[in-house]
């Protein structure tokens, strides 16, 4: 996708703190953290929304891994941690390019806003 930010973020066209990366997954820091800790964790490949992703995809095994690699590397496992997907605009996903944002570092309130 041409026009996508999430897509010229993964082709280096737009600059990003990249946390992590391999051939399938990339991680970057959110430009407008809410908390601490707020990286995002996205799919190489343009995936619009959840809905698109597929549940048997090496992409979803890459991404629960990268969850698991960087909430002990950033120091949030242990107090624990949110991941959040948001699909939609009720939801608020502002960014069609699918990502899991991964937050820490504070308390959280529930329910989410
Ligand atoms: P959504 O609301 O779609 O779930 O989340 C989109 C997220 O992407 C927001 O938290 C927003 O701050 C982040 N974001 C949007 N554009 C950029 C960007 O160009 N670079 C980075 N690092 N984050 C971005
Ligand atoms: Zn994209």
């Amino acid at each position: 996708m041409s026009d996508c930010i999430f897509c010229k973020i993964v082709k280096k066209e737009v600059p990003s703190q990249v946390v992590y990366e391999d051939d399938r997954v990339m991680a970057f820091k959110d430009i407008n953290p809410v908390a601490p800790v707020h990286v995002l964790i996205i799919p190489k490949v343009h995936v619009e929304s959840i809905m698109e992703l597929d549940p048997a995809s090496d992409v979803l095994k890459g991404i629960v891994q990268t969850v698991q690699k960087l909430s002990k590397e950033q120091g949030i496992a242990q107090d624990g941690f949110r991941v959040v997907v948001n699909c939609g605009p009720a939801a608020g996903q502002t960014v069609n390019h699918l990502h899991f944002h991964l937050i820490g570092g504070r308390n959280m309130g529930w329910p989410p806003g």
